[in-house]
């Protein structure tokens, strides 16, 4: 995520949701960077570092930090704790998989999902995509999923920037290009499975 969220490195960014899903799972009222680090597999002045950069908290010596506090600072910085309503553009495989998927944090929520195929649509989750323009702007909905194919990618993204959509999560293999106030993050699983094999020497 770029925009708000770009004074810190999005190395950092990426791992504050690990930070809070190990915050959310301790039972202790205060846990400590090095606590943290073990689990993570990272250095304890990384963890320090990290969350110096998204919250106001100072570790105890030897005590550690508050949890609730770090939770509540890193559920702003990521603006988590405000309900978000997501929609999904292409209800196939992966559409519908994310669609399915419980684990997202907190409030968000994929609130619909468009395709062009009507055999997918249910009229109650899944809409054609003649509904997507009345339903993304009644609905103030400004975060969308794209998980069309790759050639529909970039006139869908056109699309949905000038529906008011502000942060896209795009999966097609395609790098879109967006205005530079809309917020987009391209996940690539085959580049992360050919960093995975390169660290693994197999070529
Ligand atoms: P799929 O064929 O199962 O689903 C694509 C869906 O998009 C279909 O239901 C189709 O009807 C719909 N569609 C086509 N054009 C559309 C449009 N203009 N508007 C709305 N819906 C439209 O494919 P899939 O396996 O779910 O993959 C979806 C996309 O995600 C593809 O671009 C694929 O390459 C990509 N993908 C990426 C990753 C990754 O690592 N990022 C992994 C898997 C798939």
């Amino acid at each position: 995520m770029e925009n708000k969220l770009n004074s810190i490195s999005l190395a950092t960014l990426h791992r504050l949701p690990k930070y809070l899903r190990i915050l959310k799972s301790t039972t202790d009222d205060t846990i400590s960077s090095t606590k943290i680090a073990e689990e993570l597999n990272l250095s304890a002045i990384q963890v320090r570092k990290d969350l110096a950069t998204v919250s106001k908290s100072e570790g105890k010596p030897k005590i550690g930090f508050e949890v609730k506090d770090l939770i509540s600072d890193i559920e702003e910085y990521l603006n988590l704790n405000k309900s978000k309503d997501i929609i999904v553009v292409g209800a196939g495989r992966l559409g519908q998989a994310l669609m399915n998927y419980t684990g997202f944090e907190n409030d968000v929520n994929i609130k619909f999902a468009f395709d062009v195929d009507r055999k997918k649509c249910d009229n109650k989750k899944i809409f054609h995509n003649d509904r997507l323009d009345e339903l993304v702007m009644k609905n103030n909905i400004h975060v969308a999923i794209i998980t069309v194919p790759r050639d529909e990618a970039q006139k869908m993204c056109d699309n949905l920037v000038s529906l008011g959509i502000k942060a896209i999560w795009n999966f097609a293999p395609v790098n879109l290009k967006v205005p530079s106030d809309i917020t987009i993050r391209n996940e690539d699983l085959s580049a992360s499975l050919a960093v995975l094999l390169n660290r693994l020497n197999i070529k």
